[in-house]
């Protein structure tokens, strides 16, 4: 019932000095959970979360997204995977400056053939769901920060992944910003989709009903939580 599962997944990084990022993790996630990594910083939790999105190729190690091993697919099958299954969010929301909102949006249905038209409704349609609904032509630097992370969500979710990974997207909200997107968070998964957050927070850590932990590139826990807290 994994819907990611990972066997002895690591990562080296060899820049001049080998940095062993993640060493041999296994771990499963369950589907349609909501789950979290956690750890100190520089131990390996985006090098994991990459992986696990098939952003970047492990040094050893195999990921399985459903029954497809992603280190056994090509390069332009594992972009179409990505595109098809994954959304991701990023700590620094990556919008395109010069795009407005409903364009951010719009872009991520470029590669996938929907229609111009079709783009646009869908964007408008995301960008509403996530109280953006007035701010659709505004550009990233006339938004706030909890509003840039909302449309950076609204993008993620443009093909309706199964998968929604985010990287630290509290990091930089202030706390009212943060129980927003905890909720919007909340939604989605509600939605059936599995989340997937690396974080510092405790709050995002408490709404978790899966909790792993990395320390050193390794995996230091992996615990179920359901029953806990909900
Ligand atoms: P975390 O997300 O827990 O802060 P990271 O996965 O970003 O940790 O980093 C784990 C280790 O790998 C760190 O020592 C970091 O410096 C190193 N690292 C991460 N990305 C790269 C990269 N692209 N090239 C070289 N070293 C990297
Ligand atoms: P949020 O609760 O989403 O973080 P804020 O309270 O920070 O929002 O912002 C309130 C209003 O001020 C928003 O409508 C937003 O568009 C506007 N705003 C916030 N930051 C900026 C900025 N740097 N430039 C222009 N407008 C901004």
């Amino acid at each position: 019932n994994a819907i990611i599962r990972t066997e002895k997944l690591s990562k080296v990084y060899d820049r001049g000095f080998r940095t062993v990022a993640l060493q041999e993790v296994n771990l499963q996630i369950p589907r349609g959970s909501l789950a979290c990594i956690m750890g100190p910083s520089g131990h390996g939790k985006s090098t994991l979360l990459h992986l696990l999105g098939g952003l970047d190729r492990p040094s050893s190690g195999k990921v399985w997204l459903d029954e497809v091993e992603l280190t056994s697919v090509a390069a332009d099958r594992l972009a179409e995977i990505r595109a098809r299954k994954i959304g991701f969010v990023f700590q620094f929301f990556n919008l395109l400056p010069v795009l407005t909102s409903l364009e951010n949006v719009q872009v991520a249905m470029m590669l996938a053939g929907v229609s111009k038209k079709e783009q646009q409704e869908r964007a408008a349609e995301l960008l509403n769901l996530v109280g953006l609904g007035d701010k659709l032509r505004a550009r990233p630097n006339q938004l706030s920060g909890g509003q840039r992370q909302r449309v950076a969500i609204a993008r993620a979710l443009a093909n309706d992944p199964e998968i929604l990974l985010m990287d630290e997207p509290s990091g930089n909200l202030d706390s009212r910003a943060e129980q927003e997107l905890l909720e919007q968070i909340g939604q989605v998964n509600d939605q059936g989709k599995t989340v997937v957050i690396v974080t510092h927070s405790e709050s995002v850590a408490a709404m978790a009903q899966h909790r792993i932990y990395i320390r050193d590139g390794q995996l230091m826990g992996n615990m179920d939580t359901t029953g806990e807290n909900r």
